[in-house]
């Protein structure tokens, strides 16, 4: 791979995430794995995650990984230590991964997070006995997928493997949006209007986050929207998110519920979390906003909410 990203990320982060449970893949360190805490739950027949009742992933067979552990934005609500994953900060330069050694690094790294578990007598040993050939990837860990410059190839050394694909992108870049073709492509959306967007993801992309609902509203595969709700912050203007919307016309909305998680925890307060109660109330605000769409489906214990658009082909 001849492409090459400027990092400003150094030994002392990378072990900061390795401690966090995200585990580098690759040669040149800008790919993670990290396994969740459903997956686990899934393995010893616990539970599943809302993926699981939403879309009927189930967590045991599911990697969660990035191509990019680095971001063009710096978002409020971001678990990750901005400062260090800045890609518009110029300190170290990283070549590319090619896909197919992302692709395989993960499977490795996944068979062998998991293979901990054999011993355990909380594992289901048929469960366990299915995590060990996964089925679904999530490229939505950290960081922005679509700055990986083969995401496109890379989706396609997944589905070759026989497994679908979720990709959660911030929407920066229409041009990737646009070539990508995932099993089910989230774009998120967290303000109604250019200065929220400002004030929370401290970018200057609205207008390529506009090209890229353009985009959406385009694409074959499956599409979702995702409002992550930060109350005194986002949970405002219904009509305006409304509107914009309608003109992505995904197949499904996840309203969510901001979580006081990780690095967020530094600039946002615990007061910034809405309980659920309120993630539903403000998706019923947005929802009468709109003809097409109805509350599906909720997981109060991720705080989300599920809306779907009644009049899209694509819905399972
Ligand atoms: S776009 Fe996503 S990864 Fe990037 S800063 Fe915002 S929340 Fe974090």
């Amino acid at each position: 791979m001849d492409q090459k990203a400027i990092l400003n990320y150094d030994e002392e982060t990378v072990r900061t995430l390795g401690r966090q449970g995200y585990h580098f893949v690759g040669t040149h360190k800008h790919s993670a794995v990290k396994t969740c805490l459903w997956l686990w739950k899934s393995i010893r027949g616990e539970g599943n995650c809302y993926k699981g009742k939403f879309y009927g992933i189930s967590a045991h067979r599911c990697i969660q990984m990035t191509p990019s552990v680095f971001c063009n934005q710096s978002c409020l609500h971001c678990w990750r230590p901005l400062e260090a994953f800045n890609i518009e900060t110029n300190k170290r330069e990283v070549v590319w991964d090619s896909p197919a050694e992302i692709a395989e690094g993960c499977m490795n790294e996944q068979k062998r997070l998991i293979s901990g578990f054999k011993g355990s007598p909380r594992t289901d040993m048929a469960t366990f006995l299915e995590a060990a050939e996964p089925k679904h990837v999530a490229i939505s860990l950290i960081g922005e997928p679509t700055l990986y410059p083969y995401l496109k190839e890379l989706i396609d050394e997944f589905h070759a493997r026989e497994m679908t694909t979720f990709v959660v992108s911030n929407g920066t870049k229409p041009e990737v949006v646009r070539e990508i073709n995932p099993t089910q492509l989230y774009l998120s959306l967290n303000a109604p209007e250019e200065l929220v967007y400002k004030k929370i993801a401290h970018g200057d992309y609205w207008s390529c986050i506009m090209e890229s609902l353009d985009e959406l509203s385009r694409k074959e595969c499956r599409t979702v929207i995702r409002i992550t709700c930060m109350e005194g912050m986002n949970m405002l203007n219904p009509a305006g998110y409304a509107e914009l919307l309608k003109h992505a016309n995904p197949d499904f909305i996840e309203v969510k519920g901001y979580m006081h998680l990780g690095y967020s925890r530094k600039r946002l307060s615990r007061d910034a979390m809405p309980a659920h109660a309120r993630v539903k109330d403000f998706t019923n605000e947005i929802v009468d906003c709109l003809d097409a769409y109805r509350v599906v489906d909720e997981s109060e214990i991720s705080r989300v909410v599920l809306v779907s658009n009644s009049s899209s082909e694509r819905i399972i």
